[in-house]
């Protein structure tokens, strides 16, 4: 007695959502399609390109090295860091407001699509065997 069951998948109960995928030809690049630093991602490697390079990023970088070389924040570092726009604050205050803004939810959206992103770069890296 065979007892197959179907395979009626109930699809079409979730809301589509932006998928966004590792493309596999993004693996040769020398930048990655994402930046977790700014919580962004690029459809080509001019773009990637352009966003490294760019002052933006390396404003973010200079905050994100601060508090990287940093195991025991000194006087100088200022506590009020937000660590997803890696942004620094006067007042606690401010970085509250700061949380609640608008530009600060998209900074989180993008997040969580960078982190995605980033898992699948690293499995397609690993299944290349890029280093
Ligand atoms: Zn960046
Ligand atoms: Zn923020």
């Amino acid at each position: 007695m065979t007892e197959e069951t179907s395979t009626n998948s109930p699809s079409s109960n979730e809301p589509k959502s932006v998928e966004i995928v590792a493309n596999p030809e993004f693996i040769t690049w020398k930048y990655p399609p994402y930046c977790e630093l700014c919580n962004v991602c690029f459809t080509g490697e001019s773009c990637s390109k352009l966003h490294f390079e760019g002052q933006n990023h390396k404003n973010r970088l200079h905050t994100w090295k601060k508090y990287q070389h940093s195991e025991t924040p000194s006087n100088n570092l200022k506590k009020f860091l937000c660590e997803i726009c890696w942004k620094e604050m006067d007042t606690q205050r401010i970085l509250d407001d700061h949380c609640k803004s608008p530009a600060h939810s998209k900074e989180v959206k993008g997040r969580s699509i960078v982190k995605k992103l980033k898992e699948e770069y690293r499995q397609l890296k690993q299944s290349n065997n890029i280093e």
